[in-house]
């Protein structure tokens, strides 16, 4: 025989004798054990002691041990105590069964061998440790995702204020007169590198955000035609650069969807990225747009595929979950943090579409496919993609700003950004004295960062908004991009809201429309 699981077990039993034996029995067998001899007493006694196993004898003075059972079941505290009901009179097999629905784990009918006691107290208490075990696991393996989450989340959001530095600083100096061409050179490498990063940075983000279910798309009538042309501008480049042909025929009409345009060109960016990416020089790719009927409803059907290295079957299962990556060698020649298909098949679905991956394995290229449902009648006000970026010469009239930024490097380098375009820019460190100072000026403009000692952003536009009304404008910048943030924003009175790193045109377009 195998040793006893030891533990706390209770014995109840209105019946001495009866459970005098069982006591015995169960000592000897080395539990500690307690008794009670009513329902009340029992439940008295699970309360103070939390026994790992009750033997739970069916008839007694004051309740039914159906009862009793029913009573600790609906306690989660007491739920998951393993319970032996035992009874000489209730056998019919309705009422073992009764017994078992209330939540018993097993029924053993009296008089029962002490052998067979000890083996079925061991055989539940066996079966109650794995499942405390494996719950255990499972709440100390969610506990770590969340933290792995919260950590993702933060992460992200610290590495924006750095990238936002550097995105500014380089979009400055791109403006300075230099007779040097390498520094040219140099900047744009440093221009292209620094928005990858960004990228990267928002992926990231996003992905803590889909986890928590916090992505929301912001709906509008968009044209598939003007995305696709926006983000071949993007990715034609860099597929020249990687020595791959793309061929991706503009539409010859407007396609209309209700979607969000912004997550429309991520997803297709990122498939796209990722057949240049996985196609060596010399390959090919390429994107085709088809409109067809499912189910009486229209359909767009965005195809992409390459040429390009393949997808073994077995990972094709795994493609869209996060963090897969085929490519695990060291040098990890492709890059990338593999959650790009995992935001894409998650924004496609928030358009109520599908994504899907075929490849006849490796070296055969692959297909992705995004099937996204057409509206029966365009419904949502249109929304077009912000204009191509122009070179932000802020050409509008000369405000007076403040900025608000603790960061040394970022107040210095918005300070000359905004100045360059021609604005009067003060700036303060903290909340308490941005508010001093909008005030003492009487700015028209205020620019300020959300997260700042002291006083926070939010409390800077309260007071600002309380004290000059609508004459002020108030632009929030913020590494926090999520709903909840950009809310918070709006109901502390700011106008606007900006996201680290702030792109420079958006910047000027902003201050430009205030
Ligand atoms: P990343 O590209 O950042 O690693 P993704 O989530 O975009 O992450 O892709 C996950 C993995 O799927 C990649 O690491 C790659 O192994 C594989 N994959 C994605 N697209 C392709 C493709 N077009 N051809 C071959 N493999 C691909």
């Amino acid at each position: 025989m195998s040793p006893p699981v030891l533990g706390t077990i209770l014995n109840v039993n209105d019946t001495e004798a009866s459970r005098y034996l069982a006591t015995l029995s169960l000592r000897r067998a080395g539990y500690r054990v307690l008794e009670a001899a009513t329902g009340t007493e029992a439940l008295s006694c699970v309360a103070e002691a939390r026994p790992d196993c009750i033997v739970l004898d069916i008839k007694l003075p004051d309740m039914s041990g159906y009862e009793v059972c029913e009573r600790l079941k609906m306690n989660p505290a007491t739920a998951n105590i393993a319970i032996i009901h035992t009874s000489a009179t209730f056998i019919t097999a309705e009422k073992k069964v009764r017994g078992l629905k209330a939540g018993a784990d097993v029924y053993l009918t009296q008089p029962f061998d002490p052998e067979e006691l000890i083996a079925t107290v061991n055989s539940v208490l066996r079966v109650r440790f794995l499942e405390q075990d494996a719950r255990r696991r499972a709440e100390q393996l969610q506990e770590a995702d969340r933290r792995k989450d919260e950590f993702l989340a933060m992460l992200a959001h610290e590495l924006r204020n750095p990238l936002a530095a550097v995105t500014t600083a380089t979009a400055l100096a791109q403006r300075l007169p230099s007779s040097e061409p390498r520094l040219a050179k140099m900047l744009n490498v440093i221009q292209r590198q620094s928005h990858h990063l960004s990228r990267m940075v928002d992926d990231l983000l996003d992905v803590s955000r889909i986890t928590r279910g916090k992505v929301e798309l912001r709906r509008a009538r968009v044209d598939l035609r003007t995305i696709m042309g926006q983000l071949m501008t993007v990715v034609s480049p860099m597929a020249a650069q990687r020595g791959v042909t793309l061929d991706a025929p503009a539409l010859d009409a407007p396609l209309w969807l209700d979607g969000d345009a912004h997550r429309l060109e991520q997803v297709f960016t990122n498939l796209l990225d990722n057949a240049t990416k996985y196609t060596e020089a010399g390959g090919h790719a390429s994107l085709s747009v088809a409109v067809e009927a499912k189910d009486a409803r229209r359909q767009v059907v965005v195809r992409i595929r390459d040429s390009g290295i393949g997808i073994a079957p077995e990972m094709l299962v795994r493609i869209f979950e996060p963090f897969t990556q085929v490519d695990n060698s060291l040098d990890r020649s492709r890059g990338g943090l593999g959650i790009g298909l995992m935001l894409v098949q998650s924004l496609v679905e928030l358009h109520g579409g599908t994504v899907t991956a075929v490849s006849a394995g490796l070296g055969l290229g692959s297909e992705f496919t995004v099937r996204l449902p057409l509206p029966l009648e365009p419904s949502l006000p249109a929304e077009g993609l912000s204009p191509s970026p122009q070179s932000f010469a802020g050409a509008g009239r000369s405000r007076r700003i403040l900025l608000v930024e603790d960061n040394a490097d970022a107040r210095l380098t918005l300070h000359e950004l905004m100045e360059s375009w021609g604005h009067q820019v003060d700036v303060a460190f903290d909340g308490i004295d941005g508010v001093t100072k909008a005030l003492q000026l009487g700015v028209e403009l205020a620019v300020v960062d959300i997260g700042l000692p002291g006083l926070d952003g939010y409390g800077v536009a309260e007071r600002l908004r309380a004290q000059m009304g609508p004459n002020i404008r108030l632009v929030a910048l913020t590494g926090y991009g999520t709903l909840d943030a950009r809310q918070r924003a709006f109901q502390s009175g700011f106008d606007v809201h900006l996201t680290k790193p702030v792109n420079p045109d958006e910047l000027a377009r902003t201050l430009e429309g205030l």
